[in-house]
């Protein structure tokens, strides 16, 4: 049994602590402010297919083998706690609002094929048969059916109950440095945060990439609006729209480095223009909340996971990606700490990439 710290309660330290008690570890969670980060702004889609970013290759194997574990993740959590996830499995139709946008969703899908991604293209007819709330005016559709969802909100509570349930101990207190912890092994897993954890020699560079989010809630007699994950682009924009069962539609997101971390009247105004373009039945939906916030980005947009010294081991920059990715970060950075073999390659992912 090893003695390890975690800095950080969002779902990248949760998951990971919650992997290493299971694995019979004495687990210590710090964190002055659990589960306020990326994590609980979070759409929650798990689309390594969807999401896929041109010219990103390294990252495509890394979010196939995060897709491949997230039902073991789910099942993990399960053992240890009876609260939901969201997790549903679905599936996600993309749609272009108008023709321009058809061949843009037309081209990403030859980019997907060509990297052995499974998208379908449907007729729009197809697609409404499926989803009757769309707008009869969409011009193209893809059906991605690997495509799946959590509720950030859930999952991060149950993995801190299910963390609990295990064993883990949570300290209600930021990790400044590493020297500061007594264990044998320290995982930084701090987010935008651990750029400012000391004690090792820290070159991370990361930056807060903004996006504002909304919450409306589906009326009880229009739900549910839609069952699937609905990505659009309209006038090239991408949007979402992310069904729960608690009647909830979560519409995201601007990405923006402005600095300004509060939602913004304009980004609120163009996620619910480009939904109702696509759904116009949003329309109709309660306004429960808008939200912001910030995407944890490193210079080249892939994570950091790995090793840094005999005891540090850095776990974090996990971008646009990070509820999906978890499921790689538990297991692999779990292989880390233990110093095991790590299950994908993470030669792309070293942390120490960017120290001058
Ligand atoms: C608007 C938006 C939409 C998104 N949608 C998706 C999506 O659909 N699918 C997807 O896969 N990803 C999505 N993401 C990305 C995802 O949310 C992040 O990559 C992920 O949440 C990062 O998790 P994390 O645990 O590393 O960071 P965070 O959730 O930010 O957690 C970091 C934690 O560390 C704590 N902390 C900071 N400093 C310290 C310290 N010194 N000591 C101890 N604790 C510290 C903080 O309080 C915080 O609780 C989205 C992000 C945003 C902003």
């Amino acid at each position: 049994m090893t003695t390890i710290a975690i800095a950080g309660a969002g779902i990248i330290g949760l998951s990971t602590a919650l992997t290493l008690a299971d694995r019979g570890h004495d687990v210590t969670v710090y964190d002055a402010h659990p589960r306020s980060g990326a994590s609980h702004h979070a759409g929650g889609m798990l689309a390594p297919v969807a999401e896929v970013v041109y010219q990103q290759d390294p990252l495509f194997p890394l979010m196939r083998a995060a897709a491949a574990w997230y039902p073991d993740l789910i099942a993990l959590i399960g053992r240890y706690s009876a609260l939901p996830t969201g997790y549903r499995t679905e599936g996600t139709l993309v749609v272009g609002a108008d023709r321009a946008d058809k061949a843009h969703l037309d081209e990403l899908q030859d980019y997907q094929l060509a990297h052995g991604m499974e998208a379908t293209r449907i007729t729009t007819r197809a697609a409404r048969a499926l989803e009757p709330a769309l707008s009869p005016a969409i011009a193209g559709a893809v059906r991605i059916d690997g495509d799946h969802q959590v509720q950030p909100r859930l999952i991060t509570r149950a993995l801190d109950d299910a963390c609990a349930a295990a064993g883990v101990t949570f300290l209600a207190e930021d990790l400044h440095d590493v020297r500061e912890a007594h264990a044998d092994q320290v995982v930084i897993a701090a987010g935008l945060g651990a750029e400012q954890i000391g004690g090792w020699d820290n070159h991370l560079k990361l930056r807060p990439v903004y996006g504002d989010v909304v919450q409306l809630r589906v009326p009880e007699h229009q739900f549910p609006l839609v069952d699937r994950v609905i990505r659009g682009f309209v006038e090239d924009r991408a949007v979402y729209l992310i069904p729960r069962a608690d009647r909830t539609l979560t519409i995201g997101a601007t990405s923006r480095e402005d600095g300004r971390a509060v939602p913004l009247a304009q980004g609120v105004h163009q996620l619910l223009r480009d939904a109702a373009e696509i759904v116009p039945g949003i329309e109709d939906c309660d306004f429960v909340e808008a939200s912001c916030g910030a995407r944890p980005g490193t210079p080249d947009d892939l994570p950091y996971l790995g090793r840094v010294s005999e005891r540090v081991v850095v776990s974090t920059g996990y971008f646009r990606h990070g509820i999906l990715l978890a499921a790689l970060a538990a297991r692999c950075g779990a292989e880390v700490v233990e110093k095991r073999r790590p299950s994908v390659d993470l030669k792309d992912t070293n942390p120490l990439r960017h120290r001058r």
